[in-house]
C-alpha cells in the first residue's frame, strides 16, 4: 500500500464506517469494533511496519494523515489507532531473539491490536517510572502490576507493558515486555467512563504473576527507558497532535455548516449573514487549526531528518495541540450556542475528546517541565 491509498482508504472508513457510528459508541460508551475491523482489512494497522513482516512501511506523515482523518470522524477511533502504532512499533523494535515475529505477521495481515499499558496506579502519569518490578522465573519473568488507563482494554490482541527490571537500581531502569491477551493474571480491572473518548475502553488492567517468556522480552534488561523516549514518545507526540487536528477541523467544518445554515427567519438571514463577532470566532478557530497543521508537518519533518532542534519541536508538538484542540473547540462551542450545547451539531463530543490530550502522559504541564529544563540545559529527568 503506497501513501496515497492508505491516506484515501482512512477517509473512507472515517466516512463509511466510523463517522456513522460515532455518537452512538459516545453515547454508549462503546468500543468500535467495527472500526478496528476496517482498519485491519484496509491493511492499515500495519502502516509502519517494515515490509519483510508484511507492512506497509510508510512513515510518520502517512501517520499523521491517517490519524488525523480518523479523528475527524471519531477521536476515540483514532486515539485506539495511534496506541496500536506505538503498540507494533515497540515489539518491532524488539532485539534480534525475540520470538514476535507471529505478531508482527498477525498485525500486518490486519488481524491483531496491540496497545500501551504503561501509566499505573502508584506512579500515575509518570509512565517513564513503573512502580511495578517484574521477578524472574526461570527464563522470562512474572509481572504484577496496577495498569492506571489502557486504551483497547479488553479489545486488543497484546500489550506492551512495562516494569521495572529486576535487578534494576534506579526508578527508571524498565523493561518493556509484550503480554498476549489470554495471558494467565492479565485482566481488565474496571469499566471505562470517561468524560471524552468514550469509544476507547481506556479502562484499568490488572497483572497478577504474569509470565511472560523470554521471547517476549521488547526490550534488554534496563532498556525500556530508552525505548519510551526514543521509540515511543516521538510518535505518540505526533499521532496525538494529529488527534487534535483532526478535531479542530472537524469542529471548523461544523461550525461553518452551522454558521451557514442556522437562520434568523426575523432578519432574513443566517448566523454567518447577520453577525461578524461569529465570523471573527470561525477565522480565529482556522487561523489555530492551520498553525497546528503547520507545527504536524513542522515535526514530521524533524522525525524524518533529525536535527539539533527535534527533541524540542517534538515535546512542543504535544503541549500546544492539546491546547489548541480546546481552545478551538471552546470557539465552537461558543460560537454556535445553544445549538452545540444541546448536542445538534455534534461539537460537543469533539469538546470533550479534546480534553483527553493534555491529561494524557506526558501531560501539558510535563512537556512544559521537560521544555524548560531542556532550554536551561538542565537533566531532563
Ligand atoms: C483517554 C485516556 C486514554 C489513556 N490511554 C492510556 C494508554 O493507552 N496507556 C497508558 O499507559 N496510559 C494511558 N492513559 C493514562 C495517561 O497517559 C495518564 O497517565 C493519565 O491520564 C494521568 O492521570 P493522573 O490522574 O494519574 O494524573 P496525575 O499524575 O495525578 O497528574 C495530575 C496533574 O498533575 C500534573 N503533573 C504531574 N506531574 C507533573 C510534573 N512533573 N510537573 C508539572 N505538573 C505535573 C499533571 O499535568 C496533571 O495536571 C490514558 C488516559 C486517558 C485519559
Amino acid at each position: 500500500m503506497n501513501a496515497e491509498t492508505a491516506v484515501a482508504r482512512a477517509r473512507d472508513i472515517a466516512t463509511n464506517v466510523i463517522g456513522p457510528q460515532a455518537a452512538a459508541n459516545d453515547r454508549e460508551g462503546r468500543f468500535s469494533t467495527d472500526a478496528v475491523r476496517a482498519l485491519g482489512e484496509s491493511g492499515i494497522l500495519g502502516l509502519l511496519l517494515p515490509a519483510k513482516v508484511g507492512g506497509s512501511q510508510l512513515g510518520p506523515k502517512e501517520f499523521a494523515e491517517v490519524t488525523a482523518n480518523l479523528a475527524e470522524a471519531d477521536p476515540s477511533v483514532a486515539m485506539v489507532f495511534v496506541m496500536h502504532v506505538l503498540g507494533a512499533g515497540a515489539i518491532a523494535a524488539a532485539p534480534d531473539g525475540a520470538h514476535v515475529r507471529p505478531v508482527l505477521e498477525e498485525i500486518a495481515r490486519g488481524r491483531h491490536l496491540s496497545t500501551l499499558a504503561f501509566s499505573e496506579v502508584g506512579s500515575r502519569s509518570h509512565f517513564w517510572a513503573p512502580v511495578s518490578r517484574a521477578a524472574r522465573d526461570g527464563a522470562g519473568v512474572v509481572i504484577s502490576a496496577r495498569k492506571s488507563w489502557v486504551t483497547s482494554a479488553g479489545h486488543a490482541q497484546s500489550y506492551v507493558v512495562s516494569s521495572l527490571s529486576p535487578d534494576g537500581v534506579g526508578p527508571t531502569e524498565s523493561t518493556l515486555y509484550l503480554v498476549l491477551a489470554d495471558a494467565k493474571g492479565l485482566s481488565v480491572a474496571g469499566a471505562w467512563d470517561g468524560m471524552g473518548m468514550r469509544a476507547n475502553a481506556a479502562a484499568p488492567m490488572t497483572l497478577d504473576r504474569c509470565g511472560v517468556g523470554p521471547g517476549m522480552q521488547l526490550t534488554r534488561d534496563g532498556g525500556g527507558f530508552a525505548a519510551m523516549m526514543e521509540t515511543v514518545l516521538p510518535l505518540f507526540n505526533l499521532g496525538s497532535a494529529a488527534v487534535a487536528l483532526g478535531i479542530c477541523r472537524a469542529v471548523v467544518s461544523a461550525t461553518t455548516n452551522h454558521l451557514k445554515h442556522a437562520r434568523f427567519e426575523h432578519l432574513g438571514a443566517s448566523l454567518g449573514e447577520s453577525l461578524p463577532t461569529l465570523r471573527a470566532q470561525l477565522a480565529t478557530m482556522q487561523i489555530e487549526t492551520d498553525g497546528l497543521a503547520a507545527r504536524v508537518d513542522d515535526v514530521v519533518g524533524h522525525l524524518v531528518h533529525p536535527n539539533d532542534l527535534t527533541t524540542l519541536r517534538v515535546l512542543e508538538v504535544k503541549a500546544a495541540a492539546g491546547e489548541t484542540a480546546i481552545e478551538v473547540t471552546s470557539l465552537a462551542m461558543r460560537t454556535c450556542g445553544g445549538a452545540a450545547f444541546s448536542k445538534q451539531t455534534g461539537i460537543e463530543r469533539f469538546f470533550r475528546d479534546a480534553h483527553a490530550g493534555v491529561v494524557m502522559a506526558p501531560t501539558a504541564d510535563v512537556l512544559r517541565e521537560l521544555i524548560g529544563k531542556a532550554l536551561l540545559g538542565l537533566p531532563l529527568f
